[in-house]
């Protein structure tokens, strides 16, 4: 799989591309992610990106141009499955909107600033526009990186254990059971009983049943999906 970001401030992509989970799939060359500075194809002598925004109101719109000219070079290289814009007013990321793009081979995926992106970009050449949640940041760089965590993640090969992202909360429109580690008691707060039972049968039950009472608690709308 490939991802390619564009951006004009790379620099805030490059601590959460470059390590943990997201930072060894790229390693293990399971995956590539390019991040482009959009600032490449700037306007004038001082590479310029945005501009005043028509109408009169405060703040600069990022330009139809030095956008269009990244994508196109992109876009002249290979096939993408997606052009994805990050944007507050997209549909909102879940776990299904990243199984699904898990499965693309190339997605672009642009981030805004400022006040945004030259509408006519989001008419002609946009596939999707996700937000990561009802509120605004400054620019689409954290929202693209945790696009691409979510998506990463669930490539086979970037968890050492596999099965451990299908039993992570929505996977199955259920949240994930209580997890614990050693020691088996701390400070007198014990790990449930039954986890030490050794007793596999058991330890499933407990977990689907807590699953299921944390979902019921916390994201009951989750469970009008499911039955
Ligand atoms: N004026 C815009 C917000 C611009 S914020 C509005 O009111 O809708 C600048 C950029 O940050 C946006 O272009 C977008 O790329 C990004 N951004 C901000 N909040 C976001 C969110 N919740 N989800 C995804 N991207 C977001």
């Amino acid at each position: 799989m490939r991802i390619d970001i564009l951006t004009v401030v790379p620099e805030l992509l490059e601590s959460p591309l470059s390590h943990s989970i997201v930072g060894r799939a790229i390693k293990k060359g399971l995956v590539e992610i390019h991040v482009h500075n959009i600032r490449k194809y700037g306007l004038g002598p001082h590479k310029s990106v945005d501009d005043y925004c028509y109408g009169g109101d405060a703040g600069m719109v990022m330009m139809v141009e030095p956008v269009f000219k990244m994508i196109n070079e992109l876009t002249e290289q290979r096939h993408y499955d997606e052009i994805i814009y990050m944007s507050p007013d997209g549909e909102l990321l879940s776990q299904g909107i990243a199984n699904e793009l898990s499965l693309k081979e190339n997605i672009i995926i642009l981030c805004g600033h400022y006040k945004g992106i030259d509408h006519r970009i989001r008419e002609h050449l946009i596939t999707r526009e996700i937000s990561i949640g009802d509120y605004v940041l400054s620019g689409g760089e954290i929202p693209a990186a945790v696009v691409a965590d979510s998506i990463v993640r669930l490539i086979p090969g970037a968890l050492t254990d596999e099965t451990s992202a299908l039993s992570d909360s929505f996977q199955d429109d259920l949240l994930s059971p209580p997890v614990y580690t050693r020691p088996a008691e701390f400070n007198g707060w014990k790990v449930p009983d039954v986890l030490l039972s050794g007793n596999p049968k058991l330890i499933q039950a407990w977990q689907d049943e807590q699953a299921l009472e944390r979902t019921k608690e916390l994201r009951p709308h989750l469970l009008s999906k499911k039955f």
